[in-house]
C-alpha cells in the first residue's frame, strides 16, 4: 500500500476506557486501505477544563491510503459505533477520536483542520506522539519535542509500556 503516515489521537473517560480505547485501535486496524502501523502506551489523564472520570488516551501512528476527509468520516464511524453507551445527546462521548496529523499536509477546512489546532496544548498528545516518534515534525509547529516544557503542569501517567509495538 502505498500510503500517507497518519496519526490519530484516541481517548474515552466513560463506561470501560480502556477498553474503548483499545477496541478502537483495533477498527483503525480494519479500515479499508489503512494499515495500525504502531500504538503509543495507555495514558491516564485527568480531564481538562472539565470534570469527571480521568481519561484514557493514546496515539495511533496509520499508514493510509484513504483521502483526509474519507478518514475523518471513518473515524467519526467508529465513535458513532461506540457511542452507544451515551446516556442523552450532550453527555460526553464514551469514545474521541481526533486526526492530529496527515503525512506533511496542512488543511483548513471548515470540518478538518490538520494538524489538530490543540495537538500542542495537550500532554496526553505529545507524550505518545512522542513515544511513537522522537523526532517527529508537524507543519506551523516545527519538533514537537519543542512543546512538551509548556504543557508539563498537566498530569499524565503512562498505565499500559507497549513500547509502540501494535
Ligand atoms: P470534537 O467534538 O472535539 O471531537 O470535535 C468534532 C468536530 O471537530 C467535528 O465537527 C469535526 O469536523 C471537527 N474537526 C476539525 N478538525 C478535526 C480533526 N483534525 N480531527 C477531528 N475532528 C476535527
Amino acid at each position: 500500500m502505498a500510503g500517507v503516515q497518519a496519526f490519530v489521537g484516541l481517548g474515552a473517560n466513560l463506561g470501560d476506557p480502556r477498553r474503548q480505547v483499545l477496541q478502537a485501535l483495533q477498527s483503525l486496524d480494519r479500515l479499508p486501505n489503512t494499515r495500525l502501523v504502531a500504538r503509543s502506551s495507555l495514558y491516564r489523564t485527568a480531564p481538562v477544563d472539565a470534570t469527571g472520570p480521568d481519561y484514557v488516551n493514546a496515539v495511533a501512528a496509520l499508514e493510509t491510503a484513504l483521502p483526509p476527509l474519507a478518514l475523518l468520516r471513518a473515524l467519526q464511524a467508529i465513535e458513532q459505533l461506540h457511542g452507544r453507551e451515551r446516556s442523552t445527546a450532550n453527555a460526553p462521548r464514551t469514545l474521541d477520536l481526533d486526526l492530529l496529523l496527515y503525512g506533511g499536509r496542512r488543511i483548513d477546512e471548515p470540518e478538518l483542520r490538520v494538524p489538530h489546532p490543540r495537538l500542542h496544548q495537550r500532554a496526553f498528545v505529545l507524550r505518545p506522539l512522542l513515544e511513537l516518534a522522537p523526532d517527529l515534525e508537524a507543519p506551523g509547529l516545527g519538533p514537537i519535542v519543542n512543546w512538551l516544557d509548556k504543557t508539563k503542569h498537566q498530569v499524565v501517567q503512562i498505565i499500559d509500556d507497549r513500547g509502540g509495538l501494535p
